[in-house]
């Protein structure tokens, strides 16, 4: 049986999946999907959320500067196409930040089963706003 923080981590991750797709993508009544600009390859696809830390680093597993949307070919076959991801994110937050984050997502880091929550509840909210 799954634990109570591995199903509030589930509905985390497709809560917070939905923002990203959402924030970058536009919804497809035809095919159910979010359709924007890929993150790493510019090309127009179905977008997946995918991350540039990645995702076993809880700290930037729901920071929205860490996920964007992203085509399958680039999130899955090349995982992550992380040259391009890093190059890109450099254009948008700056050097520093990435940097930051490179080190950052090495330290120890726990989030509490509460703190979770707390963001499953935060990104719903912001889901919900259409
Ligand atoms: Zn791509």
């Amino acid at each position: 049986m799954k634990s109570d923080r591995s199903k509030i981590v589930g509905y985390l991750d497709n809560e917070f999946s939905i923002f990203i797709r959402k924030r970058d993508g536009i919804f497809d009544e035809n095919s159910r999907e979010y359709i924007g600009i890929c993150i790493t390859c510019d090309t127009t696809s179905a977008l997946e959320a995918g991350h540039f830390i990645d995702r076993q680093h809880m700290q930037f597993r729901y920071d929205p500067k860490n996920v964007y949307g992203q085509c399958k070919t680039c999130n899955e076959f090349r995982k992550g196409n992380i040259k391009a991801y890093k190059e890109k994110l450099i254009k948008l937050h700056g050097i520093e930040l990435i940097e930051y984050m490179e080190i950052a997502r090495r330290k120890p880091f726990k989030i509490s089963n509460r703190e979770l929550s707390e963001l499953l509840k935060y990104y719903k909210r912001i889901n919900k706003r259409g």
